[in-house]
């Protein structure tokens, strides 16, 4: 993947405070860029190559060597939790609106409603102090969508048949993949052995894109179901 010479790269000691969230991954890390210095970093080996290439938080991954330290790190935090925030929120809606398709008043309430708790998990996942800490702020849209998905299984709510397992799946997913990221897994077996491939945050990245795959199997049958569906008067 080395198409072109980066610069020398630094080890875990030596790299910013900053950057120092994940002990086990012992070198490869990029030295302070400017932006057109990170850009360039698309095209050499470094320990942070993997994750720009496997997910969609390119942004986050690819400049948070940026010179401007800190701060800027802090911002494209941010914004990485903003889109996962933004998946897990317009993801579950066309699930909630076809679970609740044969029910008018019962439906926009709980649209409004998983809104504002994904408002609220947001928010608390902005200003969470760890990594777990940000996992447990998306519990909560978790727990709701599960609470729509027992509702659904249960026989309350409605939609295509076969989608509540490609939800379920989806989620199970998500869970195990932040599960992996929490604890650190691979590394914390073998510090410096998976600096570059199959560490945790790279198996967070696949298995993430997987369950964006489920939530698209999903939900595809499910909006043409309820275009096509008539709901019996009660
Ligand atoms: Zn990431």
């Amino acid at each position: 993947m080395a198409f072109l010479a980066g610069p020398r790269l630094l080890d875990w000691a030596s790299s910013p405070p900053h950057l120092q969230f994940n002990k086990f991954v012992l070198t490869g890390y990029r030295p302070a860029s400017s932006g057109s210095g990170c850009l360039r970093s698309l095209f050499y080996m470094h320990n942070e190559l993997g994750n720009i290439y496997t997910h969609g938080s390119v942004l986050y991954h690819l400049f948070m060597c940026h010179r401007g330290g800190s701060p800027v790190y802090t911002r494209l935090l941010a914004l990485d939790m903003c889109g996962v925030c933004l998946i897990n929120t317009l993801g579950a809606l066309p699930i909630i609106h076809c679970t609740l398709a044969c029910r008018p008043w019962l439906r926009p309430a709980a649209l409004l409603g998983y809104t504002l708790l994904s408002g609220v998990a947001g928010w608390r996942a902005l200003t969470a102090p760890s990594t777990s800490a940000r996992l447990r702020a998306f519990g909560w849209q978790a727990g709701a969508r599960l609470l729509v998905f027992g509702a659904r299984g249960a026989g309350l709510g409605s939609g295509a048949p076969g989608s509540l397992r490609c939800y379920l799946r989806m989620d199970a997913l998500a869970l195990l993949g932040g599960l992996v990221n929490v604890a650190r897994l691979p590394e914390r077996w073998g510090p410096g052995r998976f600096d570059y491939w199959g560490n945790s945050h790279q198996i967070m990245h696949l298995l993430s894109v997987g369950s964006i795959l489920q939530l698209h199997a999903g939900v595809v049958p499910d909006l043409l179901w309820a275009a096509r569906h008539t709901c019996l008067p009660d």
